[in-house]
């Protein structure tokens, strides 16, 4: 089961495998093994990133308790003097605006002396001074960063099948049957070579069988024209080019393949003879059959 795309924007989906040709099958399993590889080096990958950051985020945390302590040794005491200088200026303050008024009601041009205040804020400002101090000889950071994750890799592929753009999902590709069709493929094209290779045995057991045959039947040629040189139904003229065996005795009416039943004649008696009898044959032909009953008697044959 795949995506198909014919063109941009036109998906469609194709809910069998079945009639996709063998080569293109073939391309889609690799493209699936492909992404299987990429998939496990995937999940390595991960796992190897997981513990590298389990690492970094315990080597932080202990960065931070130490970054902690160290604050509270170094900042925390002069916070807290801070804190304590601020409320006592802010007292001092208030009791220096509600002396003014006082004075400014029950006396005419009241006095104040306003060294005190001016005494914490100069003590405010060695305190902040005493903290910049103490930042700027505040130990780098330890802290790591985290590795990135890995990319997953994409469940899906664009093969060119058929000519045709086709995006294979592979979350959706039915894996056992791609498996099983290429099987099938697989199989048939191994049946049909067995059977090649058989037919081509059993042509070339035919065409040896049939030399051998054509052997012997030249050599048995040879045999007869060395004791009669002619037809010997016709007298006429017999040879390789025009010589076919004739059941004396037609096979139609029982003759048998015997070397007896057989004799090379010419093609014209041979065709002229088809299933006739010998003795029809000589009827119908005007042959003289004393010299043919002759001769087949000096070929050794029955007739
Ligand atoms: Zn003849």
């Amino acid at each position: 089961m795949y995506v198909y795309s014919p063109r941009k924007n036109r998906l469609q989906v194709l809910n069998k495998l079945d009639g996709v040709p063998l080569e293109e099958l073939k391309k889609i399993k690799k493209g699936h093994n492909a992404y299987l590889e990429k998939t496990n080096a995937y999940a390595v990958k991960l796992k190897q990133v997981y513990a590298e950051n389990e690492k970094v985020s315990a080597s932080n945390s202990a960065a931070s308790l130490r970054m902690e302590r160290w604050e509270r040794q170094n900042i925390a005491p002069l916070t807290t003097e801070l804190q304590r200088l601020m409320k006592l200026l802010d007292s001092h303050s208030v009791g220096f605006i509600k002396r003014q008024l006082m004075a400014s009601i029950q006396f005419e041009g009241g006095h104040y002396d306003p060294q005190p205040a001016r005494g914490i804020i100069q003590q405010i400002e060695n305190v902040r001074r005493r903290l910049g101090e103490v930042y700027d000889r505040q130990p780098p950071s330890e802290h790591q960063r985290l590795d990135s994750l890995p990319r997953e890799p994409r469940p899906s592929t664009t093969l060119i099948i058929g000519g045709q753009k086709i995006t294979v999902d592979f979350l959706r590709l039915n894996v056992s049957e791609l498996d099983a069709l290429i099987e099938k493929h697989q199989n048939k094209i191994n049946e049909n070579k067995t059977r090649t290779s058989e037919l081509k045995a059993r042509a070339a057991l035919n065409e040896s069988e049939k030399r051998r045959q054509a052997q012997g039947l030249r050599r048995s040629l040879s045999k007869q024209l060395s004791l009669i040189d002619v037809c010997p139904y016709c007298d006429g003229k017999l040879g390789d080019a025009n010589a076919h065996l004739d059941h004396i005795y037609p096979v139609s009416k029982g003759g048998n393949s015997s070397e007896r039943n057989l004799v090379f004649v010419c093609a014209g008696c041979n065709l002229m003879k088809r299933n006739m009898t010998l003795r029809n044959f000589l009827k119908s032909s005007g042959y003289n059959e004393e010299r043919v009953y002759g001769r087949l008697e000096t070929l050794k044959k029955d007739f």
